[in-house]
């Protein structure tokens, strides 16, 4: 499903290509996998391929794939400048460079800074020049799109977007984290601004497919999602030539679990009334198939469900993962889920929540720290711990928190209690924070991480 970004009219793919984690062995990405992955997914009307200067050899591999397919200019590429390393305006012309050479191209079309955590953040690195370098570089035609991806609270995100004209923004979104970060309220104010929003970690760093409590697994494997019959594409074999990449919704023949051929042709207008209406009698009467969601697939669907989403990014390794995402988006117009979806949905919140420590919604009301403790990030790292129980909750924790010379954790706490004015839940903060401390902080994982972060740096430069 095509659709629209806001400021520039660009057609984008509702599945998005995240090249963080692309296949590979010891941290070799699989070039020839890589490729072939591209060329499935340009054959399932992807066009949108997410990179970044700090994900290793990604932008390598998504540049040697463009190329080998000869599809440059059937492709929107967006990478990212990270921020954490840079010291001055120098750091960054010489990373943007580096861009160019990775990519093997002359031109990046979405460009991001990368990962904002506050407003405080973004004006440091504006009065680095930064931002006012990229838009010279735009102006010579090197970046087409300018924005940002943002994973601090909602009341700086809405700052940022208030601080200049950007074009797009990247931001975390899945049916957990509704009220965390940016969530939909920040969806909707960048909606209203005009700005299209790309969506990372639609399934929570894989805990929407992998972690679902059984009671509400139960309730998806009884769903029935209606694809509805599209020929809108003849079917095309992957192939390395840029031909074969269309506009197109869907490659139908493709997806692994079809029962019936597609034969039938929907307008758009035909299949919006469609999915309003969530009809599976409606639906079956055009001969379209049907299918049970995988809970990937249903919150991959949550989101795309949101008005002002373009595109959602997944990190896909496989044909089959690509195939069943591409199921799952091709028809969904904001607003087609049907009601038993949704259903479904707030089950498995409900029962994901209990297992949540704070009920901390996100919303950055209790700051500023005046010890700079990031509150809501904190606790969401903790709750993420305790969901998921994987370190990576950790380590993310440690690298948003306690890393680039920032001293952002519950270890900074006081215990002043001023926060807690604030906070719309009425949450005990100052007595939070110890435990939260105890919890993620722990020596003999910060430092680790705190010294491979240095040695990245050092290894940049
Ligand atoms: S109680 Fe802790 S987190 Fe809250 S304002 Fe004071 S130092 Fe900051
Ligand atoms: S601690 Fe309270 S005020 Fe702060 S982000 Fe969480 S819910 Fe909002």
């Amino acid at each position: 499903m095509l659709r629209t970004m806001p400021k520039t009219g660009d057609k984008i793919n509702s599945l998005g290509f995240g090249m963080m984690r692309l296949p590979g062995k010891l941290g070799k990405i699989d070039q020839a996998q890589a490729t072939k992955l591209v060329a499935h997914a340009l054959n399932q009307g992807v066009n949108y391929f997410d990179t970044a200067y700090l994900y290793p050899g990604s932008e390598e591999a998504t540049g040697a794939a463009i190329e080998a397919l000869g599809c440059r200019k059937d492709v929107y590429i967006a990478t990212k400048l990270p921020l954490f390393v840079l010291k001055n305006l120098n750091d960054a012309k010489k990373i943007f460079e580096q861009h160019f050479k990775r990519l093997k191209t002359d031109y990046i079309d979405y460009y991001l800074l990368h990962n904002i955590s506050s407003y405080e953040q973004y004006t440091q690195i504006a009065d680095m020049g930064v931002v006012d370098f990229l838009v010279a570089e735009m102006s010579q035609g090197r970046i087409r799109r300018l924005g940002f991806s943002y994973h601090g609270n909602r009341s700086d995100f809405k700052r940022i977007l208030d601080a200049r004209d950007w074009d797009f923004c990247q931001i975390q979104l899945n049916y957990l984290d509704e009220e965390f970060q940016a969530g939909v309220e920040g969806l909707a104010y960048a909606k209203e601004k005009g700005v299209g929003v790309v969506v990372m970690e639609p399934l929570r760093g894989g805990l929407l497919a992998n972690s679902v409590p059984k009671d509400a697994l139960t309730e998806i494997s009884k769903l029935e999602i209606v694809q509805r019959a599209s020929n809108t594409i003849a079917p095309t074999a992957p192939t390395t030539n840029s031909n074969s990449t269309s506009n197109t919704t869907s490659n139908a023949n493709a997806t692994p679990t079809s029962t019936t051929p597609a034969t039938a042709t929907t307008s758009t207008s035909e299949s919006a009334a469609t999915n309003q209406q969530g009809a599976h009698t409606l639906l079956a009467q055009r001969e379209s198939r049907t299918y049970t969601p995988t809970p990937a697939q249903l919150a991959l669907r949550w989101v795309l469900n949101n008005d002002g989403v373009i595109c959602a990014l997944s990190g896909m390794r496989a044909i089959e993962e690509l195939d069943s995402n591409a199921q799952a988006a091709m028809d969904l117009e904001p607003g087609g889920m049907c009601a038993d979806e949704v259903n479904a949905v707030e089950y498995a919140k409900k029962l994901f929540n209990e297992k949540i420590k704070v009920l901390c919604t996100g919303c950055g009301y209790c700051l500023p720290c005046p010890h700079k403790v990031n509150i809501p990030l904190a606790f969401a790292q903790y709750n993420n711990k305790h969901v998921t129980r994987s370190i990576n909750a950790t380590a993310m924790y440690i690298t948003s928190l306690l890393t680039g010379g920032r001293r952002e954790g519950a270890s900074s706490c006081v215990g002043c209690h001023l926060c807690e004015k604030k906070c719309p839940q009425s949450l005990p903060i100052a007595d939070l924070m110890p435990m939260v401390k105890k919890d993620m902080e722990k020596p003999y994982l910060v430092y680790p991480v705190r010294f491979a972060l240095h040695v990245m740096k050092a290894f940049r430069r």
